[in-house]
């Protein structure tokens, strides 16, 4: 049985504060980070304050929420491995949530992608005994200074103790706590290096930012990610899981292969009509005008991305 704990985690996921998803429907995209007092400094500060739910899931897989993405965890006699590392502001809940679990050691962690919602705890959880997993974009992209061009901000080199030591390009399988963890490389989709992970004995099956359940995804065109790419990613899952199959999204509640379809469709959905009005010449301030999202925005619209951030970057895509 799934508990649902969507409350607690809707106004705290990623970066929005109170005051600034307030404001979202107000700035253009590229401004929107100016406005705060810088990116990262107002991430770890949000971190710091998190609460974090741990939720069991099946098996010996939990999901912890409230700091940045969705963190997984399985716990067994080879230690606890871990799916994205939250904000480093957050270690001492997470710590705290992770020993409430059980006593094993922490020894391995997995990255879905290089944002900073899923990585910046990389550097502690190393220290604490974690071997970092990844995508070798994502190894990339945490070397090096790599500029999202949305946030209109650069991020720095990650310190070593955050890089994965340990990627891959396509496929990656490993064996531990007696289950197969299989980590397999999307096509290009939310950005170059996402990746799912899937622990085979419970049948769960985390696809990173791939999957924004009950909010707009953030697409980041910047490293390599595009609506025709989340499309066909989302696809890929859906061809991949069954019914029984607990999907664990990037950001909001665990889910399940019906609504990773209803996600699916809105996707397509949205993609079409803006693709289709672009055509005929459209521009994106008459597309935006026509509010292509206006029957989706209820039930989607209330998060980190508001129906014209994520209209523009369709927009950008098609
Ligand atoms: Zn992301």
């Amino acid at each position: 049985m799934i508990t649902n704990v969507h409350s607690g985690i809707s106004r705290r996921h990623f970066l929005v504060s109170g005051t600034l998803a307030a404001a979202v429907p107000l700035l253009d995209p590229h401004h929107l980070f100016a406005e705060v007092d810088g990116l990262v400094a107002t991430a770890r500060k949000e971190g710091a304050e998190s609460k974090i739910t741990l939720q069991p899931l099946r098996g010996e897989v939990s999901v912890l929420m409230g700091s940045g993405g969705n963190i997984a965890v399985l716990t067994g006699r080879d230690g606890k491995l871990l799916v994205d590392a939250g904000y480093a502001g957050s270690r001492i809940q997470i710590g705290d949530a992770l020993a409430a679990i059980d006593s094993n050691p922490i020894k391995h962690l997995i990255n879905t992608h290089w944002h900073f919602d899923h990585t910046d705890g990389n550097e502690w959880l190393h220290s604490a005994g974690a071997t970092i997993f990844a995508h070798e974009n994502t190894r990339k992209h945490l070397s090096t200074s790599t500029r999202v061009k949305a946030w209109d901000f650069t991020f720095p080199p990650s310190p070593p103790g955050a890089i994965p030591a340990e990627v891959f390009t396509a496929e990656r399988t490993l064996d531990l706590n007696r289950t197969q963890i299989a980590l397999k490389r999307f096509a290009p989709a939310h950005t170059d290096g996402d990746i799912s992970v899937h622990f085979a004995n419970a049948d769960i099956l985390h696809v990173g930012d791939t999957f924004w359940n009950g909010y707009y995804p953030f697409i980041d065109y910047s490293t390599g990610g595009s609506i025709e790419g989340m499309i066909r990613a989302t696809e890929t899952t859906l061809a991949k899981v069954t019914e029984k199959t607990v999907i664990i999204p990037g950001h909001g509640p665990v889910a399940d292969k019906s609504r990773l379809r209803s996600y699916c469709d809105l996707l397509v959905t949205v993609r079409d009509k803006v693709a289709s009005l672009k055509k005929q010449g459209q521009s994106l301030d008459e597309v935006l005008a026509s509010k292509p999202t206006a029957s989706y925005d209820s039930k989607w619209g209330g998060g980190f991305m508001s129906p014209t951030m994520f209209t523009r970057l369709i927009f950008e895509g098609v």
